[in-house]
């Protein structure tokens, strides 16, 4: 018996909604909100159920605190942007509600983001006794969670991980992103960086690559070295349990790729503002205008993402270990069940599960807490049972 508030419309939130609906008998009471009424309505109108919605914008505090205060929910879920985290935090603090989110905080006029920001929350998450769950997703998110899986249950040190994301999916448009096009840009565009030996390394952007035979008939793909928020924290919290390297790794089609490159060298990716006919304008944000709605990408794509890790390690018994632990997801399946695409179907499957065992008392304490932090036994169960079934391989 929970009240869930949901912050954001967009494609992830559409998942989440559609979840959070489907689990009744935790989620009694629904209210999404976000900064287009019309958005929230519309999803509303696919449930099954009624839900509340509401219009917020969630960059004003006190408008948020104002609705937390009507709703009364037992735990905020946001799924709006990452711009928002520091200011859905703080009306979360005001009112004394527990907080999720699926991506760490990103100011939003230098392309980086890091956990500093929301760390620094701590104290005073543990004073009011709230907690917030950082990174809720597939990856940040579920990839956390299957590290600690791996340590609590094959293995003794975790020595190497590496995490693949692969989105094996045609959508069938020229160039396209399958998340919201401004963070997915800032995030490709970015350098690569990953940790060895208690140190980050530098690439320029995607310039280390290889190939990599995906399973489910997916076949070889190209996957390239990035950096990724989940490192950030993993890091942190298993370099004391022997980690010694962890990198991220992607996919993106030839032709995904030519065109970033021509954006790029134009200067549409671009984050600082440009003089366009006496008025400023960020050609990012006006790139994203241009690009097809991820939303609308769902009905047209077809094929299957597939993200996992690969960790190497000494198992239980002493002996080196070689594992790999994944999730398929299928585009049209997701699409077929919630009305949207794999990506943000495996976005929103994860956050409302980690909303789930917050509001449930599952996963409890007070404080900031990545993914890891917790038990991984509940959440992985539950992914079986909403939608985002894993496979374990031991390579050796
Ligand atoms: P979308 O752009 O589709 O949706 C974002 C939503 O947030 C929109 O409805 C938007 O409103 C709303 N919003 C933006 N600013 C405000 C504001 N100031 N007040 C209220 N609402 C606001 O993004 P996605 O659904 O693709 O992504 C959602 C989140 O999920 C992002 O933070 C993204 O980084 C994260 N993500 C995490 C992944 C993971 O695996 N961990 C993977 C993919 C995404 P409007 O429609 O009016 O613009």
């Amino acid at each position: 018996m929970a009240r869930i508030l949901i912050i954001g419309a967009g494609g992830v939130s559409q998942v989440a909604v559609h979840k959070c609906a489907q689990a009744s008998d935790v989620f009694t009471d629904i209210c999404l909100a976000s900064r287009t009424l019309s958005k929230c309505d519309k999803i509303a109108a696919q449930l099954k159920r009624p839900i509340r919605t509401a219009k917020v914008d969630a960059d004003n505090v006190p408008q948020l605190v104002k609705l937390i205060k009507d709703f009364r929910p037992d735990v905020v879920l946001n799924v709006a942007l990452p711009y928002q985290d520091l200011h859905i935090m703080d009306a979360c603090l005001e009112t004394g509600v527990n907080y999720v989110d699926t991506a760490n905080y990103e100011p939003p006029d230098v392309a980086h983001f890091e956990y500093k920001w929301q760390w620094a929350y701590q104290e005073r998450f543990k004073k009011k006794g709230i907690l917030a769950l950082l990174g809720s997703g597939f990856d940040p998110g579920v990839t956390n969670v299957y590290t600690a899986w791996a340590l609590k249950k094959h293995f003794d040190t975790i020595e190497t991980l590496d995490i693949i994301d692969a989105n094996a999916g045609d959508h069938g448009q020229p160039f396209a992103t399958n998340f919201n096009p401004e963070i997915n840009i800032r995030e490709v565009t970015a350098k690569g960086r990953y940790w060895e030996k208690g140190k980050w390394i530098e690439t320029d952007p995607l310039s280390v690559k290889k190939t990599m035979d995906f399973p489910d008939g997916i076949g070889p793909k190209k996957i390239y070295l990035m950096f990724h928020e989940e490192l950030e924290s993993l890091t942190k919290n298993f370099a004391k349990k022997g980690l010694k390297r962890a990198r991220f790794w992607m996919t993106f089609s030839d032709n995904y790729l030519k065109h970033l490159e021509v954006l790029q060298n134009v200067g549409m990716t671009r984050i600082n503002p440009v003089k366009y006919n006496g008025q400023e304008i960020i050609p990012l944000q006006f790139l994203k205008a241009l690009l097809p709605d991820p939303a609308s990408l769902g009905p047209l794509t077809k094929g299957k993402t597939c993200i996992g890790c690969k960790i190497k390690g000494t198992a239980k018994d002493g002996r080196k270990r070689e594992y790999y632990v994944y999730n398929i997801c299928s585009h049209e399946e997701s699409y077929k069940e919630v009305q949207s695409q794999a990506i943000s179907y495996t976005t929103g499957v994860p956050a409302m599960i980690g909303a789930m065992l917050v509001a449930t008392g599952v996963w409890k304490g007070a404080g900031v807490f990545n993914m890891e932090d917790f038990d991984p036994e509940p959440f992985m169960k539950k992914l079986n049972k909403y939608g985002l079934p894993w496979t374990e391989v031991f390579l050796k």
